[in-house]
C-alpha cells in the first residue's frame, strides 16, 4: 500500500459564498502552474476539496511546492480505496503506521455516502478496534491525540488521511487584483510583496536605479528577489527605471534638506504613471513607521500627497525582527543582505528633513520644472518578465 493522493483543504475559501467558484478555479490554475515541472501529477477538484494524483511522483517534491501556494489552508497525504470495510481497515492501519512518534490516536469517520451500510459512529468503533488490535504501545485519546486518522467515505471512494500539513493560508494569487511593488533590493520590500500576494494580489515590480552610481549587481538583486517571489504566484513583470538624470537634477536644484522628499515624490509619480499604463490600481511599499527619515508621519504625508492611488504598506507596524523572520522564512533575506548600492542612499543628503512640511516641499518643487525629466525617464523604462522557474513551454503543455 502507498500514498497516491494529496488532499488539499481550501480553508478561508469556504467563506466566500458566490465568489467561491472563481476562487477555486484560480487555485486550480495556480496549483497546475506550480506543478508544471512535475509531469506525472494530475489535479482533480470537487466543491470542497482538491486532490493531486501523484502517479508515482515522490510526494515530498509536491509537499514542498504546496507549502508555497496561497489559498491552501492545509493538506494531507491520502490513500484512496474502494468503499469496502476490509480495504478501509487496511488503509487506516497503513496511515497510522506511517506516522512517526505516535503514542495516541483517534479515528474520525465522515460518511458522506449514505448508501454505505455502516454509519459514522459504528465505523469509528470498527476502525478504532482494528487499529488497537494491530499495533503495539499505541492507545486511543479522543481529546488530545498525537494523530487523527480521518476517513471520508464519499460516493466514488473512501479517502484516508492522517497528518495535516499546514498550508500558506491566504487567498489564491490573482483573486484580489494587481499592485505595483516598489522594490529597492533591501530586506523590507520583498517581504511587503510576499504579504500582499498572500491576500490574493498579483504583483508587478518597479525598481529605480541610478547607473553608474548603482551597479548591475544592484539590478540583479532585484531580479533575483523577484524570482523568489514568483514561487508564490506567477510570472512577474519588472519595470527598471533609469533614475540618474532626474536624481542629479533634484540634487542640484532642490535644497538638500528637501531633496530626499522630492525624490520620493518623483518615485511615486513615476510609479503611478506605470500603474496607470498597466491598469494597476494600487502601489505596495516596504515602508515601516519610524525606521528612517523618509518614514516619519510628516514625511509619509508629504510624499503620499502626489498620488491618489491606495498604497499598501503591509510592514507599517511591524518590528524589524518580525520582518527579518519572514524574510528568512521566504528565503529573500540572504539575497537582500548582499552588499549593494541603493539609488536612495547614493544621493541621500547628510541631513534630510525628518519632518518636512508639505507646503515647503511644494514651494521648492515650484522653483524647478521636472515635467520633461519625468517624461524622459518614463519613456526609457526597461521592462522584463521574470518566470517562476526554468521549466520549458513543452513541459507545460504536457499538463494542459
Ligand atoms: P527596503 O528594505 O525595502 O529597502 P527600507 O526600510 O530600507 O526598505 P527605504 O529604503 O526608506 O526603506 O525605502 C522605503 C520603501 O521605498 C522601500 O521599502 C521600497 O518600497 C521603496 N523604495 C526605496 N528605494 C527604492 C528603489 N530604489 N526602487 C524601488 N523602490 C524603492
Ligand atoms: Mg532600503
Amino acid at each position: 500500500m502507498n500514498y497516491e493522493h494529496i488532499l488539499i483543504r481550501y480553508g478561508e475559501l469556504s467563506l466566500k459564498g458566490k465568489n467561491r467558484k472563481l476562487f477555486i478555479q484560480r487555485l486550480h490554475e495556480n496549483v497546475k502552474e506550480k506543478l508544471r515541472d512535475v509531469p506525472n501529477a494530475r489535479i482533480k477538484q470537487s466543491r470542497d476539496r482538491m486532490f493531486i494524483l501523484l502517479n508515482g511522483t515522490n510526494p515530498d517534491i509536491i509537499i514542498e511546492k504546496c507549502k508555497d501556494i496561497f489559498g491552501i489552508q492545509s493538506f494531507s497525504l491520502a490513500i484512496k480505496v474502494e468503499n469496502e470495510e476490509e480495504k478501509i481497515k487496511q488503509a487506516a492501519l497503513f496511515a497510522l503506521s506511517e506516522a512517526k512518534n505516535v503514542k495516541t490516536f483517534k479515528v474520525t469517520v465522515k460518511r458522506i455516502n449514505k448508501n454505505y451500510p455502516i454509519d459514522s459512529q459504528a465505523m469509528n468503533q470498527v476502525l478504532g478496534k482494528h487499529l488497537l488490535i494491530n499495533t503495539e504501545d499505541i492507545t486511543v485519546d479522543v481529546h488530545h491525540p498525537d494523530i487523527e486518522v480521518h476517513v471520508e467515505i464519499r460516493n466514488e471512494a473512501t479517502y484516508i488521511t492522517s497528518e495535516k500539513i499546514l498550508g500558506a493560508g491566504g487567498l489564491p494569487v490573482g483573486t484580489s487584483g494587481k499592485s505595483l511593488l516598489l522594490m529597492s533590493g533591501g530586506i523590507d520590500s520583498p517581504v511587503a510583496g510576499y504579504l500582499t500576494m498572500k491576500r490574493g494580489v498579483e504583483l508587478e515590480v518597479i525598481h529605480f536605479h541610478s547607473p553608474p552610481y548603482t551597479s548591475e549587481r544592484a539590478k540583479q538583486k532585484v531580479i533575483d528577489l523577484t524570482q523568489r517571489l514568483t514561487s508564490f504566484g506567477h510570472q512577474i513583470r519588472v519595470h527598471i527605471v533609469p533614475f540618474t538624470a532626474l536624481q542629479q537634477k533634484i540634487y542640484r536644484e532642490i535644497p538638500h534638506g528637501y531633496s530626499m522628499t522630492v525624490m520620493r515624490r518623483m518615485m511615486l509619480r513615476i510609479s503611478e504613471a506605470v500603474a496607470s499604463k498597466q491598469g494597476i490600481l494600487s502601489l505596495t511599499t516596504g515602508e515601516n513607521l519610524g525606521q528612517v527619515a523618509s518614514q516619519t508621519m510628516e514625511s509619509m504625508h508629504a510624499i503620499n500627497a502626489v498620488t491618489n492611488l491606495p498604497i499598501i504598506r503591509p510592514l507599517i507596524t511591524m518590528d524589524k525582527a518580525e520582518i527579518i523572520r519572514i524574510a528568512q522564512q521566504i528565503e529573500t533575506y540572504d539575497i537582500s543582505i548582499r552588499p549593494f548600492e541603493d539609488c536612495c542612499t547614493v544621493f541621500v543628503p547628510t541631513a534630510p528633513k525628518t519632518r518636512p512640511k508639505l507646503e515647503k516641499v511644494i514651494q521648492h518643487e515650484g522653483f524647478t520644472d521636472l515635467t520633461e525629466d519625468l517624461e524622459t525617464t518614463i519613456a526609457n523604462i526597461e521592462t522584463i518578465e521574470i518566470h517562476p522557474s526554468s521549466a520549458t513551454a513543452d513541459e507545460f503543455s504536457e499538463l494542459l
